[in-house]
């Protein structure tokens, strides 16, 4: 939040100044501008539930607050200054040191009372602190800076990440519990699966239809890491170009319609950026509470990332920001057949160009597609639809608690811990492993669909019942 403003004597309409004012590098024009009234101003108890949201909202908007979301004002807590200043790690830049803690930081869990939120706190025992605070990978990657961003970023639901491809066999004792936690694989007893074949997808006409009507556009994207280079976290600059360069090589491969243009972010202008974002086909510089600031993966930022898409828009890839690669299909429609049909060409293609230069995607038989974050492995698969959801949204405790019991995960409309401004919802599949990606899909589909039709139950007046409707 910005400068410690008070709020203390607010007039019951706050101008743009002081909004700026209180929300400081936080501040969002286009919120303030579309929350705005004729006269320029919002309402007091607008700016005082914008503030309420992660800081990742900007200013007041219609929106209501997303599962995940940050708490406000935490500018002095314990856990931003925990451990001590690695200074010797060379990965280290001006604006980014990696922090060494010597014994296992106070976190306290949410179940107990805590302020953090994630499995690694959970399963992080101080004895197993003890075992693990000296082991380090061939690459240099430290268990310190496994859980920085967990220590540091206490509403994170996974608080751990991998700096390499080797993390997940060096951390295993803390990174195999917090899967577990997440996905409910036991990577002890399961393996990976695989199914990239559209045809095995059930989606009737009728239920297409019904899509149509309620989602405005369906996204499919998973994560791919290249071997043999460190991931964002504990990536060196020299890493971080040799990532690109051999991703850039790949998408030059492209033939027919998946043929298209790379755009390095440092290079594009601010209008090429905005309309790529305003369509949710480009991400964000990542914010102080989003996982990837306090894990060094935004060191360096914007150099050597960038975005890739066909002529279509409809295949894209992103390179360097939480993993090396994330491929994504797109499109503006209900059709997930189609969308996941794509989904496997690019998944395809890439995985055919990238070898045939001579690299290789991370992979484990056990754990699948290897990368940063542990809720993002095995088929790495995220499906989701955007959808307008008017009545749930007014209860969004109630839409969560019927996503768990659907194995869907809501996020607001603009990505991970963002409000859904307008009542429109990211509905995605929670799990990404113990299922193939056709298996995923078909959850989703499912999901959604059960959804749609509690929504349809509540505009039509009618309650939902817990153990009946969902
Ligand atoms: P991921 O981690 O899967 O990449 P994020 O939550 O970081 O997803 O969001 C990335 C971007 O993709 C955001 O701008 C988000 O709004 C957008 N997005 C996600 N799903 C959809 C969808 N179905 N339609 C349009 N945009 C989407
Ligand atoms: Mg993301």
């Amino acid at each position: 939040m910005g400068a410690g403003a008070s709020l203390e004597n607010l007039p019951d309409k706050v101008d743009e100044a002081k909004a700026k004012e209180i929300f400081g590098d936080n501040f969002d024009q286009a919120k303030f501008d579309a929350a705005k009234a004729e006269d320029g101003t919002i309402t007091k108890d607008q700016l005082l539930e914008a503030l309420k949201k992660p800081a990742d909202d900007g200013a007041a908007a219609s929106a209501a607050p997303a599962p995940g979301a940050a708490p406000a004002e935490e500018a002095d807590a314990w856990w931003l200054t925990a451990g001590e200043v690695d200074e010797a790690n060379p990965r280290n830049t001006d604006e980014f040191k990696y922090r060494t803690y010597k014994e296992r930081p106070p976190m306290v869990h949410t179940s107990e009372g805590g302020k953090h939120k994630s499995l690694m706190c959970k399963h992080l025992t101080p004895e197993l602190f003890e075992k693990l605070k000296d082991a380090k990978t061939p690459k240099g990657y430290t268990l310190s800076s496994a859980i920085q961003t967990g220590v540091m970023t206490p509403h994170l639901g996974v608080g751990i990440t991998a700096g390499d491809e080797e993390s997940w066999e060096v951390f295993k004792e803390i990174l195999y519990p917090v899967i577990q936690g997440w996905h409910g694989f036991d990577p002890n007893t399961q393996k990976h699966t695989s199914d990239l074949d559209a045809n095995n997808l059930n989606m009737t006409p009728e239920q297409v239809e019904k899509f149509n009507k309620y989602v405005a556009s369906t996204r499919i994207r998973a994560a791919r890491n290249v071997s043999g280079f460190s991931l964002p976290a504990g990536a060196t600059a020299e890493e971080r170009a040799g990532v690109a360069k051999v991703l850039q090589e790949a998408f030059g491969k492209f033939e027919g319609e998946m043929k298209g243009t790379y755009y390095d972010l440092g290079s594009m202008t601010d209008e090429q950026k905005e309309d790529l974002r305003s369509n949710g086909f480009l991400f964000q510089k990542p914010k102080p509470t989003n996982l990837l600031t306090y894990c060094g993966a935004a060191r360096s930022w914007p150099n050597d990332r960038g975005i890739f898409h066909n002529d279509a828009r409809q295949i894209l890839c992103w390179v360097n920001e939480e993993d090396h690669c994330r491929i994504i299909s797109m499109s503006k429609d209900g059709d997930v057949k189609s969308v996941f049909a794509r989904f496997a060409a690019l998944s395809d293609g890439i995985k055919t160009s990238v070898e045939s230069g001579g690299s290789k995607f991370q992979f484990s038989e056990t754990l699948g597609f290897l990368g940063t974050c542990a809720s993002n492995l095995g088929t790495g698969l995220r499906a989701s639809v955007m959808i307008k959801l008017e009545k749930l949204n007014e209860n969004v405790e109630l839409l969560e608690k019927i996503c768990a019991k659907f194995d869907l995960q809501p996020r607001g409309s603009a990505g991970e811990h963002s409000a859904a401004v307008g009542a429109k919802w990211d509905i995605s599949n929670k799990q990404r492993i113990g299922f193939s990606e056709v298996q995923l899909v078909q959850k989703m589909i499912d999901g959604v669909d059960k959804l749609i039709g509690l929504e349809e139950k509540l505009a039509a007046g009618g309650e939902l019942v817990e153990g009946t409707d969902y």
